[in-house]
């Protein structure tokens, strides 16, 4: 596939980038207007007094967070981190390492929260908070995906995922927001998901579904939305809803359900998982997306919440849902809240509710793309390990033919998809072709020795993501796809129970 830019060769063996200063330093999202900012409680534009009012909320974040003030004082400079983030490995731009990152904001803090920096700034390489460097940290915490992987391999633990959303959440709170991502909140807001999808739309979308998987199989599979009473309220991303391969994973759960003999549903209300709150660091507006499924479970009366396939939504429904819109005390204590679609489906393999004809994947070796919200951010099921070992388990209950990426690139080591994190936009194509080199490397390694055909994945970027960028790379768009795909594809239905 062409592109405007230079896009990296996968080699035979992964490689650490020579230095290109200022490689990426073009690479910046559109700035949010007014229209967009405003109903998300943020100033239209950049506010008269912003360095004061920065400055302000710089001080307030390290007050509410410790964990910004540790990691803002303990960075030894090691260099561990510097070859771990994709978007170095991809673009060479060294303020891609995850320590000059860091440093962006680092000489700031030291500049103004220091004794040091306020009265030597030279000394210990503070700075000034200029419109140059407010300038750079829109580009350039817009060039991290928040996956968490540096701080993976960092001995101090120094997440600069939790930086970079300060970074955001002071940008906009100065009235320099992110497009993209807050225009989606917005729509969430509105309607209810990501996509401005009304609720006669989703109701039509969801009985065309119900039509296609009935001429499939013959079996009249339900996709029930606002059924009061039903036992799991599934809240899932929009995408899964129509895009490709999403809505087969759509598909897979309502099969699962449906064999299982679960009651469940949909709501209109509450019909996204997916919550970019949590890019641009604001709890406040995490929280006002995440309650429209506190309000959904309660109104429908449901006893469990399942959130299906879906990275940063599990982690915050895992992480922050308690905090944000719990407690769950409403819901039944026998199972955990929330649930992942995942662990459902497992629990049901391994109490025998399901059976499989794995032959219906012979067609595919397979390999899986551990999502990094879920890899690094959350856990899954009652055994440490879970969030690796149970889709992986999905997928070998329902394919013959498995087979892992290198072991560093899978795990808690997993390379982000170079998408996530607020990134998946199309102003931001070049990144996210550069970013999505690591994983490629990996992926291209699995297909030379292995004949891997697909690629499988629990998250609606990820999925989103490879559909785009698998062409740069000279591979099929259509590698990649649902786990609930390979489960419902080969999930028997209407035998015996
Ligand atoms: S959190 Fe991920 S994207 Fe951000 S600097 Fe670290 S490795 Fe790079
Ligand atoms: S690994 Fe941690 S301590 Fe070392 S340079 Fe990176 S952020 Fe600093």
């Amino acid at each position: 596939m062409k592109a405007e830019f230079d896009i990296p060769v996968i080699t035979h063996y992964p490689q650490t980038p020579a230095i290109q200063v200022d490689a990426m330093v073009h690479s910046q999202p559109f700035v949010a207007k007014p229209d967009i900012q405003e109903p998300l409680g943020f100033p239209g534009e950049l506010v008269e007094d912003w360095h004061d009012k920065a400055i302000d909320k710089m001080g307030e974040l390290l007050g509410k967070y410790r964990s910004l003030q540790v990691f803002m004082d303990a960075c030894v400079k090691c260099g561990a981190c510097t070859d771990k983030c994709h978007y170095y490995l991809g673009t060479a731009d060294p303020k891609n390492m995850p320590v000059a990152r860091q440093d962006l904001m680092r000489k700031v803090y030291r500049r103004y929260f220091t004794f040091a920096g306020k009265h030597f700034p030279k000394l210990v390489g503070a700075v000034d908070l200029t419109e140059e460097v407010l300038d750079d940290w829109y580009k350039y915490y817009h060039q991290c995906s928040e996956c968490r992987r540096c701080s993976v391999y960092c001995p101090y633990g120094i997440d600069t995922a939790e930086i970079t959303m300060a970074g955001r959440e002071i940008l906009a709170s100065v009235g320099v927001g992110q497009k993209y991502s807050n225009e989606i909140i917005g729509k969430v807001f509105k309607i209810g998901n990501n996509l401005g999808l009304p609720e006669p739309a989703l109701v039509d979308t969801l009985e065309g579904l119900e039509e296609e998987v009935k001429e499939d199989t013959d079996v009249d599979v339900r996709f029930p939305v606002d059924q009061k009473g039903a036992d799991i309220l599934l809240v899932t991303p929009s995408a899964d809803f129509f895009a490709e391969p999403h809505v087969d994973g759509l598909i897979g759960y309502a099969k699962v359900f449906h064999q299982a003999g679960i009651s469940w549903t949909l709501s209109s209300h509450a019909s996204e998982a997916a919550n970019f709150g949590l890019f641009i660091g604001s709890q406040g507006n995490m929280q006002r997306v995440a309650m429209r499924i506190r309000e959904a479970a309660l109104e429908l009366g449901v006893k469990r919440i399942v959130v299906g396939e879906c990275g940063h939504a599990w982690r915050v429904a895992y992480s922050y849902w308690n905090t944000l819109i719990g407690p769950f005390d409403f819901l039944d204590p026998n199972y955990p809240a929330p649930q992942h679609i995942c662990e459902s489906t497992y629990d049901l393999i391994q109490q025998g509710a399901l059976k499989f004809n794995k032959e219906e994947n012979d067609d595919k070796v397979v390999t899986f793309h551990d999502s990094c919200n879920v890899s690094r951010a959350s856990r899954m099921g009652n055994m440490p390990g879970g969030q690796y070992v149970i889709p992986r388990a999905l997928i070998k209950a329902s394919c013959n033919h498995f087979v892992d990426m290198r072991q560093e690139t899978i795990h808690e080591g997993t390379f982000c998809c170079g998408g996530g994190g607020g990134l998946l936009t199309d102003d931001l194509v070049e990144l996210r072709v550069k970013g999505a080199l690591p994983r490629m490397q990996a992926l291209h390694e699995v297909i030379e020795e292995n004949e891997v055909t697909h690629m499988a994945a629990i998250c609606a970027i990820c999925k989103s993501q490879f559909t785009k960028v698998l062409p740069y790379y000279d591979l099929g768009m259509d590698m990649i796809i649902s786990v609930h795909q390979l489960v419902g594809d080969a999930l028997e239905l209407g035998v015996e129970r």
